[in-house]
């Protein structure tokens, strides 16, 4: 069966063919750790999570790279003295590679809890300074970028009089560009509104910087990923990945310094995972629309009605294709945990039954696992597949009830693909016994009895069962509607 992979650079599905037969080389962008991860970043890495892994499960031996952005992410309004680590350092009071470990530290936390696996190679911004120098060196040999005031800019105008089509991955107009972009960042210094920087004068206050050809400064946040990714897979390689918001201007910059500096388009298939909701809106941290992932599986949240396990936020993400919008919310965690819980028995139960030889099935394992892999294999079409995992979650619970048979083979082949896709696909984690549904219980019914104990005005025993489950690391919330619960 033939990968079929979106391509968001010629906007179509394509069969995917590697540079190198079996081998697979692929870049995700990764955080700036200027602070937490939300849930929404969470998303995006998990999508590419899932991609990795069913590469790999395809056969596929890949080496995965995903930098950590530790210096040279402007704000959005690309103001220098704006530097997001700059002004986090002030409010933290913070060296910024305090700042930087604190937040790579949690990233990597979080990202465990998710059973997400880790990259091949993790590289870092800073640890490639020289690397990035000696791009912007050779971008100034080739007539593509030019000096101004001790920065360096890339000159958009000059690439696309060359031949070159700057916007070509995300379909603008380069006239368009040129009559609507304002000139926020180095005011005056850049030839055009659109050239972007390569490397930026450090001003007094910018505490991370480098020395360079230019004076000191620091470099621009699209040239790592350039400087990163063909360092470790090469001028030309086969994926590149992020969030779709990614797209322009980032890699569209990567693109132009990649075409520029090689003479060849650095990446063959470009990937954008899209993005995660919450009330109908893009999860943010500059709205405040956002919620931290360990908000939700702890429960100390108002927005949802109980605490869920990581690999259940996992499920209800998977749920959903990666180019998708997902709205999360407490309906759609509900019905991913019911979903999960199925899915988990169906898994116990298989491994109890016991197979029928004789008789013929109305299920053709073969058929189901060719829809399976189609569905991996259709641009990693993760809700199909699991939409036909519980169509053999239906099957088991026939064997189980007697209703349906299976050859000793057949049991063994469906045991082995089943716990693959999962486990080493999705790579969701069986949760022992459903603790999760039966604390949540347990806590719903002490919560009842405190409710009554106040009401008969035995203060002392509701404040008891205040105090005990404090000690126990769970802390009672009231609110307006009702009580709820935090695990610590
Ligand atoms: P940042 O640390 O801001 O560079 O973001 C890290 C990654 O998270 C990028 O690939 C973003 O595209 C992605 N991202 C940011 N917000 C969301 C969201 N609401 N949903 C999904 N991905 C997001
Ligand atoms: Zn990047």
């Amino acid at each position: 069966m033939q990968l079929k992979i979106y391509n968001s650079l010629t906007a179509e599905k394509e069969i995917f063919k590697p540079i190198l037969d079996g081998n697979v080389g692929m870049y995700v962008c990764g955080p700036t750790v200027y602070s937490n991860v939300h849930l929404g970043n969470v998303r995006t890495f998990l999508s590419f999570d899932f991609i990795y892994r069913s590469l790999m499960h395809l056969g596929y031996k890949v080496r995965y790279v995903r930098n950590i952005t530790d210096a040279g992410h402007l704000t959005d309004d690309g103001n220098v003295d704006n530097d997001r680590f700059v002004k986090q350092t002030r409010l933290e009071k913070l060296e910024p590679m305090e700042i930087v470990q604190k937040y790579t530290v949690d990233f990597h936390k979080v990202l465990e809890m998710f059973n997400l696996l880790p990259p091949n190679i993790e590289p870092t911004a800073t640890g490639h300074i020289v690397e990035q120098i000696e791009l912007t060196q050779k971008l100034i040999e080739r007539g593509f970028a030019y000096e101004s005031n001790g920065s360096v800019y890339f000159d958009v105008l000059e690439y696309n009089k060359r031949g070159l089509n700057y916007g070509e991955l995300s379909k603008r107009n380069i006239e368009e560009l040129f009559a609507n972009t304002r000139d926020l960042d180095g005011q005056g210094e850049k030839k055009n509104p659109q050239d972007f920087a390569l490397w930026k004068k450090a001003s007094p206050a910018h505490i991370m910087r480098w020395n360079s050809p230019w004076g000191e400064g620091f470099p621009g946040w699209h040239l790592e990923c350039t400087a990163m990714s063909t360092k470790y897979l090469g001028e030309t390689f086969d994926i590149h990945g992020g969030g779709m918001d990614l797209k322009f201007p980032h890699h569209e910059c990567e693109i132009a310094q990649g075409k520029a500096c090689n003479d060849a388009a650095p990446v063959n298939y470009w990937m954008h995972a899209n993005m995660l909701t919450m009330n109908s809106q893009r999860m943010s941290k500059s709205t405040g629309n956002y919620i931290l992932p360990m908000q939700l599986v702890t429960g100390d949240n108002d927005f949802f009605e109980k605490p869920f396990h990581p690999t259940i936020v996992r499920f209800c993400f998977l749920q959903a294709h990666y180019r998708s919008v997902l709205d999360i919310s407490n309906d759609a965690m509900m019905a991913s945990e019911k979903g999960f819980v199925r899915l988990m028995e169906a898994v116990k139960v298989l491994n109890a039954i016991t197979p029928n030889d004789e008789k013929q099935s109305g299920f053709s394992l073969a058929e189901w696992k060719n829809k399976c892999y189609e569905a991996l294999t259709d641009d990693f079409n993760s809700p199909i597949l699991i939409a036909h995992l519980f169509e053999a979650v239906k099957y088991i619970f026939a064997l189980n009830d007697d209703k349906e048979t299976v050859s000793t083979q057949d049991l063994e082949d469906l045991k082995t693909t089943l716990n693959a896709f999962i486990f080493d696909v999705l790579g969701l984690q069986a949760v022992e016994e459903n603790n999760n549904e039966k604390l949540d219980q347990t806590l719903k019914v002490l919560i009842e009895l405190r409710n009554q104990a106040r009401k008969s005005k035995n203060f002392e025993l509701s404040d008891q069962i205040r105090d005990k489950l404090l000690a126990e690391g769970i802390e009672l919330k009231d609110g307006r509607d009702g009580t709820s619960y935090v695990l610590n």
